[in-house]
């Protein structure tokens, strides 16, 4: 992992007094060490990656503490980390992204869940919903409710939400309840300062080990019986426990406001939202006063029956601001409600948007219907004049983009070592046909755009090969599945590789060996060569070493018997072996591993290095390519095979011919694979490969300074 911490690392030293600034995500990260953690894991994802990403980096820092770090191979073996605070007093944290995540955990979970915890135990969870999502759109509050774990959603506040990670962690203990803190993109990137404490040495620890094991309980096995006692003990005592805790310590907050015969009850995590949205119509000031009664919820699960019901008493109408669907708070305090026979009328979804985030304009159109309805005296027409004023001119400017402006899908990076071998699928079904393709998570992922529409289906982080188990015995073409050397890790080599040996399955797997998992973060896996690579400084340039044989062991010795590495630049070689695997006799599982360093993290090594190198004044070369626009003939073949943003259209310089010409911008990393897409495709003899030499030696400038006396001579005046 390249990105440096430093500078966050530092902060985590604070101590009692001292002002923390950054980001929310790292607030947590502090206040964890400040609960006095014992042990921390995870598997990251976004938002919540650096939580994790900082502590394997805080290496000295963890250590002083005795604080044990474990980068998980996936969320269930983070989840399973959590069993040890079945027995122990101990504090345990861990983190990933949601809703993936959980689902990937969710079996270890319910299993932490139905025991009960003794030490605190919480999760971190990235909820990746709304605006800038990257995976499906369903809520963690699912998961808190069918498993009986507490559900903390506070106020993006740096103050508040490091406050609430050490109430999760004494809420658990009192109520023998797990519990998740879910944060939602902005509230790991808001930024903010509070007041620290100290970090707090855990009594046990990698430093202070316990003597002997926890006696035999098996009670605390989730087994039956004892599971049927765990179901009673869920509801006759951890959720009470856990209601008195909320209330006792005041977690969720109520504000009072002047219009007392309404109010709103809303997530935490929304609620800046909601503030935002109630300034608009004058009903809050810019430091978050209401002028309305607000509820906010920093606990969504277990909710308080009396607390809401207390809320609601008196009141006309309430507005439940809930994001996502199904509605499940809202449900419930309808509910509540009911069992407290109270006239209320309740809104919620009947106002605001089922589906989608609860941005500021979204919360404006709830809060118009819900005030026009029962606060006739608010005036809200300026409110309204500007959201359908807005909303007019979003209309004209979709209407004149769409046509203006092309669409810009995202795409992998310039010389990502997986672009090619797309180029070379490409290539390969105009020979053997078009294939049914198993796409998965990750960078790979980007193949599923323009210029390549590759992928038939995504159904989970290493899920392609075994996705593929219910196409290809009704497919007469043999099925394509791809998958990342992450996703092979997390999950694709049990889920996907050993059940495709265990049933004899005829079925090729295609794996990009980048070396990292470079969709979330590039972070290191087990086949990671880069410690190696990173540290030989003669070998800056070198990619994945052919010696690092960790996933090719690994397939052998679980029995694939046809195997085949091919570098990944290698097109014209990539064709043939998918050629051959689509083709062969060979009845059974056929892998080919495509061998290529993500780019991104080569030039994050090799960039400093060069620049290094330049600063001392020593002799550099860069290979760009090119076009020679007076070759080039204008039918882009080579950008339909490549997505290469570097490689695109300038006018054509010839005033006899109207299409425009390819040409290379800056930016090109000299990968290669114009040149091998050039060749393996047959294509036009336009691309040039060009070397630029900084720092060049005297015998390279004297030769320069002969060819430019013979192209003077050459070419008239
Ligand atoms: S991060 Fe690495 S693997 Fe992902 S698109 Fe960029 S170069 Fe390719
Ligand atoms: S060689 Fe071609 S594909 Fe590679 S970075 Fe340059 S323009 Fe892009």
């Amino acid at each position: 992992m390249e990105v440096s911490f430093k500078h966050e690392i530092e902060q985590l030293r604070l101590g009692e007094g001292d002002t923390f600034h950054g980001e929310g995500i790292l607030a947590i990260t502090k206040a964890l060490l400040q609960s006095g953690v014992s042990y921390i894991g995870g598997y990251q994802g976004a938002p919540v990656s650096h939580l994790l990403d900082v502590m394997v980096q805080a290496k000295s820092l963890v250590a002083e503490l005795g604080v044990h770090v474990e980068a998980c191979s996936n969320e269930a073996s983070a989840a399973a980390m959590l069993g040890a605070s079945i027995h122990y007093p101990v504090r345990g944290a861990v983190t990933w992204k949601s809703i993936v995540g959980t689902n990937v955990a969710a079996d270890a979970l319910a299993n932490l869940a139905s025991p009960g915890v003794t030490g605190g135990v919480l999760m971190v969870i990235g909820e990746d919903y709304g605006e800038g999502a990257s995976v499906v759109q369903e809520r963690t509050h699912a998961y808190a409710m069918k498993s009986t774990v507490l559900l903390l959603d506070p106020r993006p506040e740096l103050a508040t939400m490091v406050d609430m990670v050490e109430h999760a962690f004494a809420m658990s203990e009192a109520s023998n309840m797990p519990a998740m803190m879910e944060l939602r993109i902005r509230a790991c990137h808001v930024r903010g300062s509070f007041t620290c404490r100290d970090n707090r040495r855990p009594a046990v620890s990698a430093l202070a080990p316990m003597a002997e094991p926890g006696s035999f309980d098996y009670g605390r096995l989730a087994h039956p019986p004892s599971t049927f006692r765990h179901e009673k003990l869920k509801t006759e005592e951890r959720l009470p426990a856990a209601r008195r805790y909320i209330v006792e310590h005041g977690l969720n907050e109520l504000h009072a406001g002047r219009h007392h015969d309404i109010g709103i009850i809303v997530q935490g995590g929304i609620a800046p939202a909601l503030l935002r949205s109630l300034q608009q119509f004058g009903l809050a000031d810019a430091f978050g006063q209401s002028d309305i009664p607000l509820l906010v919820l920093n606990v969504t699960y277990p909710l308080v029956p009396e607390q809401v019901a207390g809320f609601a008493d008196g009141k006309r109408a309430v507005l439940v601001v809930e994001e996502g669907s199904p509605e499940y708070i809202e449900q419930e305090i309808a509910t509540h409600l009911r069992r407290h026979d109270l006239p209320t009328t309740l809104h919620g979804k009947d106002m605001l948007p089922a589906a989608g985030e609860l941005n500021t304009e979204a919360i404006m159109h709830g809060l118009l219907s819900f005030l026009d309805r029962h606060a006739p005296q608010v005036h809200t027409q300026p409110v309204a004049t500007m959201l359908a004023a807005t909303r007019d001119r979003r209309q004209q400017a979709a209407a004149r983009l769409d046509a203006a402006l092309p669409t810009r899908p995202p795409g992998f990076c310039i010389g990502c070592p997986e672009r090619p071998v797309f180029s070379a699928i490409k290539l390969v079904q105009q020979e053997v046909g078009q294939v049914h393709i198993a796409a998965d998570i990750g960078c790979h992922s980007f193949a599923t755009f323009e210029p390549f529409s590759l992928g038939h289906s995504i159904l989970g982080y290493g899920m392609s090969l075994a996705s593929r188990a219910g196409v290809s015995p009704m497919m007469q073409r043999r099925v394509l599945s791809i998958m990342g050397d992450g996703g092979f890790w997390h999950n694709g080599l049990l889920t996907g590789v050993q059940s495709a040996l265990f049933n004899g399955d005829d079925a090729v797997l295609l794996i990009f060996k980048n070396g990292y998992t470079s969709a979330t973060g590039t972070q290191d896996i087990i086949s990671t060569p880069g410690k190696r690579v990173k540290a030989a400084a003669g070998d800056k340039l070198a990619s994945l070493t052919a010696s690092d044989r960790t996933i090719e062991d690994t397939l052998a010795g679980l029995g694939v018997q046809w195997l085949r590495t091919v570098h990944s630049y290698r097109v014209a070689a990539m064709r043939d072996t998918l050629r051959e695997a689509m083709t062969t006799s060979f009845p059974g599982l056929k892998v080919i591993i495509a061998e290529g360093e993500c780019q991104l993290e080569r030039q994050r090594r090799v960039r400093p290095w060069l620049a290094g190198l330049l600063s001392r004044g020593e002799r550099v070369v860069r290979v760009k390519y090119g076009v020679d626009e007076d070759v080039c003939n204008g039918d882009h073949a080579c950008m339909r095979l490549s997505g290469c943003p570097t490689l695109t259209l300038k006018d054509n310089p010839d005033p006899l011919k109207v299409d425009p010409v390819a040409t290379v911008i800056d930016g090109c990393v000299g990968c290669g694979l114009c040149g091998e897409n050039a060749h393996a495709a047959t294509l036009c003899p336009s691309f040039y490969r060009a070397e630029v030499v900084q720092n060049p030696r005297w015998h390279e400038r004297v030769v320069d300074a002969v060819r430019q006396l013979a192209l003077r001579l050459l070419q008239p005046a």
